[in-house]
């Protein structure tokens, strides 16, 4: 962990006039080196095996102080569980694809969907501010599997 990434990570808390706890840096650092997708309780498990004295209800409570200032996004994969992800630049926007049999989440960017949807913006004079795209469905493991009565089926 450099302490430039730390500085870094200080400022941008700063500029969003949030203290910078070591909770939130950490919680920050976890999110930008990862392309999991945690639930708070992972987060929590995670923290903790870097650091000691990491209370669940003060990473639960940073994630929403997080979230609420837009520098953790929130994201409703629709099984109960909520996922945090880093929230994404102008540049660096994806979407998801679920799959509903063992859950694996696929990151991807499509130019010509985004454009599509600006366009129906703009048919309804409409200002996008953002959007999550989430697309359920059966990843390519499963699917083999299903195909292959023979193997054995990934448990839930
Ligand atoms: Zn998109
Ligand atoms: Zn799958
Ligand atoms: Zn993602």
């Amino acid at each position: 962990m450099s302490a430039a990434e730390n500085q870094a990570l200080k400022k941008v808390l700063h500029e969003h006039e949030l203290k910078a706890t070591s909770q939130r840096i950490a919680l920050l650092k976890l999110l930008d080196g990862t392309s999991e997708h945690f639930d708070a309780e992972e987060i929590y498990l995670e923290l903790r095996q870097r650091q000691k004295n990491v209370s669940r209800a003060t990473v639960y409570r940073s994630l929403e102080t997080l979230v609420d200032q837009n520098l953790v996004t929130k994201l409703d994969f629709g099984d109960g569980r909520m996922r945090y992800e880093r929230s994404q630049g102008e540049d660096e926007h994806h979407d998801h694809l679920i799959c509903e049999r063992c859950g694996k989440v696929i990151e991807f960017f499509n130019l010509e969907m985004e454009a599509q949807q600006l366009f129906v913006c703009e048919e309804h004079d409409f200002v996008p501010s953002n959007h999550t795209m989430h697309i359920f469905g059966t990843c390519s493991d499963c699917h083999t599997l299903k195909a292959n009565p023979e193997a054995e089926t990934p448990s839930q």
